[in-house]
């Protein structure tokens, strides 16, 4: 029988646990990143509403050597440069190409892996090459560095801006647009998953991929370097993307 001392016993001792906890968790540092869950193998929402990918865990990573705690804000892609200026998350890692002018408003932590732009077509297109783009309609997802070079390349008025690359191969399978040019890694993806798309042979621009933090949270920017370093000497950084993108 349990007399109230025990009960009372039992429950002091299931505060404590809880006090416990919560200690435990407030004591832990908070690591927010910002990023667009529509980029696989980079980031996307798997079947458990989980953003996972290669971002998401070489972040959970560096969290885990900085003994902080990993959150993940889900965004637009063109929002991140202000969400990590601003400071509403801390990093950004979103398969995020290091150009001069983003280095303007961001700094850009060292390159942990390299992306490039390249062309989605139909099966039955006729573009073969990107000697052909001139004069087609192209899909980009907004802000990116393909939307950048191709607004550049082939003129404003032959850019159709999509908020993420899936509703860019959604207007391509469509009709709306006769290409998409976005990063090779997720053009992969989305060829695989769906039918009658070719990626074109010819590719358009290689680029670096780097997280970037706020200019003056210099501390966070030295700490994520020496954490994504120690990550790549140990073989981790190749075992994360070695997971996510199998070797041809
Ligand atoms: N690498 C491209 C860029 O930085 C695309 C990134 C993305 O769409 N997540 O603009």
């Amino acid at each position: 029988m349990l007399t109230m001392k025990k009960i009372l016993a039992l429950v002091m001792v299931a505060v404590l646990a809880l006090a416990m906890v919560a200690c435990g968790s407030a004591e832990k540092d908070v690591l927010t990143m910002g990023t667009n869950a529509a980029f696989p193998p980079y980031e996307f929402v798997d079947e458990n509403n989980n953003v996972v990918g290669i971002d998401a865990e070489i972040a959970a990573a560096v969290a885990e050597k900085l003994g902080m705690e990993l959150e993940i804000k889900d965004m637009a892609f063109d929002s991140l440069i202000t969400a990590v200026s601003t400071g509403s998350v801390d990093v950004a890692l979103a398969g995020m190409t290091v150009t001069p002018e983003r280095a303007e408003s961001v700094n850009f932590s060292d390159s942990y892996a390299t992306g490039i732009q390249v062309v989605i077509v139909t099966e039955d297109s006729a573009i073969a090459s990107i000697e052909d783009l001139d004069g087609k309609k192209i899909g980009v997802q907004t802000g990116t560095t393909g939307d950048i070079y191709c607004a550049g390349d082939y003129g404003e008025e032959n850019i159709a801006r999509y908020d993420n690359g899936a509703l860019a191969v959604a207007a391509l399978q469509n009709g709306q647009v006769d290409c998409v040019v976005i990063d090779n890694e997720p053009a992969k993806a989305f060829v695989e998953a769906n039918e009658g798309l070719k990626i074109l042979d010819t590719e358009y621009i290689t680029e670096n991929y780097a997280a970037a933090i706020a200019k003056e949270n210099t501390e966070l920017l030295e700490k994520f370097n020496k954490a994504l370093a120690e990550l790549k000497a140990e073989g981790k950084l190749d075992e994360i993307i070695g997971k996510y993108i199998k070797a041809e």
